[in-house]
């Protein structure tokens, strides 16, 4: 059973001809008309979460031009036949023979993904040699035999989108993944050692410069403590010249008898 989302502005029978272009072995069509908020579909006894369609890691092409590296979201070409590549026509009934059969990718007289295209044979190729280096780097992951299914919950890395052909030019190698890391370009890189080694000369100098200014702190503080002591000294000897004075004034105003006495202290 496959649930296709259809928005309810297209006509019920343009969507079963377009589903029928795509999978020809579709039988019956019903209709379910579900409202969108609640995320559910209701499919025989279950009630479930309706999630985002994610591609898988399958050869990717165009279900309207045909061609390998898009999906059809993204085609702007006309839907044609798949076989032929006759654009289709509203309305038109359409069959085509053996001998018109062209394929898109080559121009050659076989079905569309024959193993005998050389173009599909490449893409084929440069896509195994992507997975297996997207296994080998962790990008993507296998899951082991015998490990448990965990219930389906959508991780922000689990598929990481593939990218296509389309978007790059010609004659580059073709990629299927972004790189896991985001490159930083060349040009960016050199500036960024520039700014670095900058950065580091500039803490270096700032480095010295601290270094240069502790040294001369320290020298202020012996000084200033060195001028403290001599204050000290200073004060002593001020002290010293204040009390010979007042021995001088006592002596100069003091009768003979105080004289007498006073020299004997002094003498003491
Ligand atoms: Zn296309
Ligand atoms: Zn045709
Ligand atoms: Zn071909």
């Amino acid at each position: 059973m496959v649930a296709r989302y259809i928005a309810k502005d297209i006509n019920e029978e343009l969507a079963r001809r377009e589903i029928i272009k795509t999978s020809p072995a579709a039988v019956s069509f019903p209709t379910i008309y579900y409202q969108h908020q609640f995320g559910r579909i209701p499919v025989g006894q279950y009630y479930l979460p309706v999630t985002q369609f994610l591609p898988s890691y399958h050869m990717t092409y165009c279900t309207s031009c045909w061609k390998v590296g898009h999906m059809r979201g993204k085609c702007k070409s006309h839907v044609c036949c798949r076989k032929c590549l006759m654009l289709y026509v509203n309305g038109l009934k359409h069959t085509c023979l053996m001998d018109d059969i062209k394929c898109v990718q080559c121009g050659e007289n076989h079905l569309l993904l024959s193993s005998t295209c050389p173009v599909i044979k490449q893409y084929r190729d440069e896509f195994k040699v992507a997975v297996d280096n997207a296994l080998a780097s962790g990008l993507i992951k296998r899951k082991s035999p015998g490990e448990a299914s965990r219930p389906f919950q959508v991780q922000d890395d689990d598929f990481p989108t593939l990218i296509h052909a389309h978007a790059q030019g010609q004659g580059e190698a073709r990629r299927f993944w972004q790189a896991s890391i985001p490159q930083v370009p060349q040009a960016d890189q050199s500036n960024l050692i520039r700014e670095v080694n900058v950065l580091s000369a500039a803490i270096n100098a700032l480095s010295d410069t601290m270094t240069r200014v502790e040294k001369n702190l320290n020298s202020l503080n012996t000084c200033i403590e060195s001028q403290d002591k001599r204050a000290m000294l200073y004060n002593n000897s001020i002290n010293a010249i204040i009390d010979t004075c007042f021995t001088l004034s006592n002596w100069v105003q003091a009768s003979n008898s105080e004289r007498t006495k006073l020299k004997k202290n002094i003498n003491m």
